[in-house]
């Protein structure tokens, strides 16, 4: 099967409601999820690598990622028929405040891609030009961000760490200006895109967009829409199951910070933006490694201060975080009660989590 193969099935597009203007022009986007809009072409994509193993997720072999048409196609210059390239429309928290409508500034979904055992994969193309969510930024990504991402997204999951794949890396053949010390001294750099893949880039902040601008139907909505496509096998109808899904995002939520502690994972930038509603890791930016045991570490110079997203607090901002987007759900219940036992869901699964993880470790059977 080659890449002309792909068989699609957009039902983000096709079930939501999009952006009824055009262009880049930076602007707020109300009443609609994404904005249609195709990458902006680079000079000279050239592939740099790509998994093997995330291109079996859509029944392709690394030939077809090696042939020509694969760089101009995960380069942004060509589409494939069916594809429906969008940026998705989403607010958050950053940092601990409501920082409003974000989006993808410079990601694109360009379908999602139903592979021969019948799974549902969006492909994603980050850094591929500014977007009406970009706000004055270039819209692109630099190389070693983006090897950065491609090597540990999928070194995460043969970790056995949920979290998005990521299916090649191209080189643009463009230089993009950045400041990589964040000291007043901008330099350029080559660019990249790398494609990644996950069965939904929903996000906690998906939610709070629409919440946060009191548009109940919108949100209602988009929950509706994630359950039926994303959580197929729930039960149950209105409201109670509204709160099994939310007790299953932080079932979900708990089990990969719990893995993240394991491996010694920090991700640097917990904001409710990057939390994906399916509980995988997700936007890596400034992430690291603990070296030595220290909970108080983290690898983002950002928040060096601060130390909101350091290693041992990941837990707790999780738990947050879970807040917030419980906070955005609750226009869909008529009492919080059912939210409360989800957050306790939180709790219990990732005590679990945690002790399954030190009993293996230690190799007993449990502790
Ligand atoms: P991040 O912290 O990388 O998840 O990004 C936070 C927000 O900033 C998201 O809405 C991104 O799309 C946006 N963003 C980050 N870098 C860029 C860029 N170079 N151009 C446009 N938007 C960006
Ligand atoms: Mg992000």
């Amino acid at each position: 099967m080659g890449m002309l193969d792909l068989r699609f099935d957009n039902a983000f597009v096709r079930g939501l409601p999009g952006d009824p203007g055009h262009g880049t022009r930076p602007r707020q986007v109300t009443g609609a999820l994404y904005s249609l809009l195709d990458p902006v072409p680079v000079s000279a994509p050239a592939m740099l690598a790509y998994s093997v193993d995330a291109a079996d997720l859509l029944d392709l072999a690394g030939a077809d990622l090696a042939a020509p048409e694969a760089a101009q196609v995960f380069g942004g210059n060509a589409l494939l028929p069916g594809m429906q390239p969008y940026a998705a429309n989403y607010g958050g928290h950053q940092f601990g405040g409501w920082a409003g409508q974000l989006g993808d500034g410079r990601a694109l979904t360009l379908g999602e891609v139903i592979n021969r055992a019948g799974e549902r994969w969006e492909l994603q193309l980050k850094g591929s030009g500014p977007t009406p969510y970009s706000r004055g930024a270039d819209g692109r990504a630099v190389l070693r961000s983006s090897i950065r991402e491609f090597l540990c997204s999928e070194a995460m999951h043969h970790l056995g760490v949920p979290t998005t794949r990521a299916l090649c890396l191209v080189g643009t053949g463009e230089q993009v200006e950045r400041d990589m010390f964040y000291d007043g001294h901008p330099a350029s750099e080559p660019g990249a895109i790398v494609c990644r893949l996950a069965p939904s880039f929903i996000r906690f902040g998906s939610f709070e967009l629409p919440a946060s601008r009191g548009d109940v139907a919108l949100l209602r909505q988009l929950a509706d829409f994630t359950i039926r496509r994303d959580f197929p096998e729930l039960g149950g109808s209105g409201e109670a199951r509204y709160a099994e899904w939310f007790a299953q995002v932080c079932e979900r939520t708990a089990r990969m910070v719990a893995q993240w502690m394991r491996v010694g994972f920090v991700h640097g930038v917990m904001n409710t933006d990057n939390m994906s509603i399916l509980g995988l890791t997700m936007d890596y930016g400034p992430y690291g490694w603990v070296d030595d045991y220290d909970p108080g570490w983290t690898p983002n110079t950002t928040d060096a201060r601060h130390r909101r997203y350091c290693f041992g607090r990941q837990h707790d901002v999780a738990w947050w975080n879970l807040g917030c987007l419980a906070g955005a759900l609750s226009p869909l219940l008529a009492s919080t009660a059912p939210l409360e036992a989800g957050l306790n869901r939180y709790v219990e699964a990732y005590a679990a989590a945690e002790r399954g993880h030190v009993a293996a470790k230690l190799g007993l059977a449990a502790c």
